[in-house]
């Protein structure tokens, strides 16, 4: 009883999936299909105590539990808060509990909403800032410009959240690629989070993005204009303690440290298949 298609990040692959809403309360960015055909709704409570039940019944139980879909926390702070208690209360091994949560919900709650839901049990939260470029969020019609993306990921940290942070390599495309690279180092500095993710830019045909490229307005960076962005964005980022991975199917290149103490050693690595005349990139595409 799940309505899809589902997504979560690839590190809750062993995480109890409850789907609490369906869609994503924004679905305008260009690159993004994963919600396109669903329109955006809330479960009502009746629903959710069925879903729960329906997890139940398979006796699914899970230390780790995510809250789907796209984000949860824009729904009202009463709502979240009594998700939260059912969700303890129905799966009382759960250990941890997260979900996706946009830049827009973040900054849209007070300091004590956040607080208040980080104490009901919301460990987690992971946030799509795709790129730290006014004009790349802008083009790509993410809803927030840069100092909203630091404003919002801030606030998640200072409210005691877990913060994991993805950032899209090649959204900039050849035009912009280093000044997504330079700005996109910027804001993940800013927001210092605990897990830093880099994925790759992978174009669904049915994407608004798919139709900029036919019309010239967007141009894709090769792989090795990828491999420089990715230098150009590792020299310019300052980070104390942060998990780093790009170990996503969409990646080149798998990558994973811990920043900045790693950063030099992952750059000498970037740098060596860049400048190998062998370097073929592990590539999936769907253009
Ligand atoms: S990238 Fe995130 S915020 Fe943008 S449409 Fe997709 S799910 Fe929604």
């Amino acid at each position: 009883m799940y309505s899809n298609p589902l997504y979560r990040p690839p590190s809750e692959a062993r995480s109890l999936i409850i789907q609490v809403t369906e869609g994503c309360s924004h679905n305008k960015c260009k690159f993004c299909y994963m919600y396109k055909c669903k329109q955006f709704r809330n479960k009502t409570k009746e629903e959710l105590i069925d879903h729960i039940k329906w997890l139940k019944r398979y006796e699914v139980s899970s230390e780790r539990i995510f809250l789907a879909d796209g984000n949860v926390l824009c729904l009202k702070t009463d709502k979240v808060l009594e998700i939260l208690e059912m969700t303890k209360k129905e799966f009382p091994l759960v250990k941890r509990i997260s979900s996706y949560s946009g830049p827009l919900d973040l900054l849209r709650k007070t300091d004590e909403e956040l607080k208040s839901i980080r104490q009901a049990g919301l460990e987690l939260l992971y946030m799509g800032v795709e790129s730290g470029s006014d004009n790349v969020l802008s083009f790509m019609n993410k809803g927030v410009n840069q100092q909203e993306m630091i404003e919002a990921g801030q606030k998640a940290k200072k409210a005691g959240f877990k913060l994991s942070c993805m950032i899209i390599s090649g959204l900039g495309g050849t035009d912009l690629m280093e000044e997504h690279a330079i700005e996109s180092a910027k804001v993940i500095s800013a927001i210092n989070p605990d897990y830093f993710s880099l994925l790759r830019l992978v174009v669904e045909k049915e994407s608004e993005l798919a139709d900029d490229i036919k019309q010239g307005k967007f141009h894709l960076a090769s792989p090795l204009q990828i491999i420089d962005e990715n230098i150009i964005m590792l020299e310019n980022m300052e980070l104390n303690d942060c998990i780093f991975r790009a170990n996503h199917v969409s990646n080149h290149i798998n990558q994973a440290g811990t920043l900045n103490k790693d950063k030099e050693v992952l750059l000498q690595r970037l740098r060596k298949f860049r400048d190998s005349d062998d370097f073929v990139p592990m590539t999936f595409d769907t253009l």
